[in-house]
């Protein structure tokens, strides 16, 4: 049997607990079947997925770090923050996931009344259905789209229907850049700016995010190439940043690289633990 194998290391994945296709076990699983042994559960705003991964994670030998991805909208373009060593058992933390979350599901209903208006017919319902109780968001509407025939490819209704440049676009409402590094650090986390390819003006924004308590930038990810990566790099030195990576993994489309995908250096792991914040506890 063929078995096709991936790095070892993997910050970045996402499961059915918001917008992967897989369960939090399935993921594990695979990842496991690729060769990483240390895997990151970063779904979206929601640490729901975290037990059941480290659970299927002890059975396989895939050590899992409890981490999510906070996704911001501003003028600085898409900066989301990978929160890393979170405490899934932190009341103060999941309050703010919750209302993160809820802000996903107005927007997603929002847009839903938009497309319908349009004419492009889908329901709530099955947005809903697709997401099974994980956190919403667009890729759940672009999989109902494709289902009733409104766009060719999943993949082809992020270029159209729900795109920024949409008339069906409805912009986030959650947090600002810096709160988000700086929610994360309050709770004891490790912050890094996951995919810098997306932010706009990404040298006068790091600065300020980290002095808010950024600590890690993701230099490596699927789409960099060798000359990016090496640019990130120069800034994660220039500004005392862990370098991390990973593949963005969500089983859905062409979006990310698959589990291992992309190469992590193996001290990633203990210099991010080395700046967590555990005096509170
Ligand atoms: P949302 O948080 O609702 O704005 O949706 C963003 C999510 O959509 C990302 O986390 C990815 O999972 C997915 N995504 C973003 N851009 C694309 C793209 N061009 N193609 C496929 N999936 C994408
Ligand atoms: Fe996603
Ligand atoms: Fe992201
Ligand atoms: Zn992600």
């Amino acid at each position: 049997m063929a078995v096709t194998l991936g790095y070892p290391i993997d910050l970045h994945t996402h499961s059915i607990k918001s917008d992967g296709a897989l369960s939090p076990a399935e993921l594990v699983k695979r990842a496991a079947a690729r060769g990483v042994t240390v895997q990151a559960l970063s779904d979206h705003d929601t640490l729901a997925g975290v037990a059941e991964a480290v659970a299927e994670g002890k059975r396989l030998g895939v050590r899992i770090i409890p981490a999510t991805e906070l996704n911001t909208e501003s003028e600085w373009g898409d900066v989301h923050v990978l929160a890393y060593f979170v405490d899934p058992n932190d009341a103060a933390f999941e309050e703010k996931l919750k209302w993160l979350r809820e802000n996903r599901g107005r927007r997603i209903d929002l847009m839903v009344e938009n497309l319908n208006r349009l004419g492009y017919k889908v329901s709530l319902d099955r947005v809903r259905e697709i997401a099974q109780g994980g956190s919403l968001g667009r890729p759940h509407l672009a999989q109902a789209l494709f289902e009733a025939g409104h766009v060719p490819s999943y993949d082809a209704a992020f270029d159209t229907l729900i795109s920024k440049e949409s008339p069906a676009y409805v912009s986030r409402v959650g947090l600002a850049p810096l709160e988000a590094v700086e929610l994360v650090r309050k709770h004891g986390g490790v912050p890094a700016l996951a995919h810098p390819g997306t932010v706009l003006g990404l040298e006068a924004l790091l600065p300020q995010l980290v002095s808010a308590g950024l600590r890690g930038i993701e230099c490596y990810y699927g789409s960099h190439t060798p000359t990016r990566t090496a640019g990130y790099l120069r800034l994660a030195a220039r500004f005392a940043l862990v370098p991390t990576g990973g593949s963005d993994f969500h089983g859905r489309g062409d979006h990310g690289a698959d589990l291992g995908g992309v190469f992590v250096p193996p001290d990633t792991i203990a210099a991010l633990e080395a700046l967590t914040i555990r005096s509170s506890w």
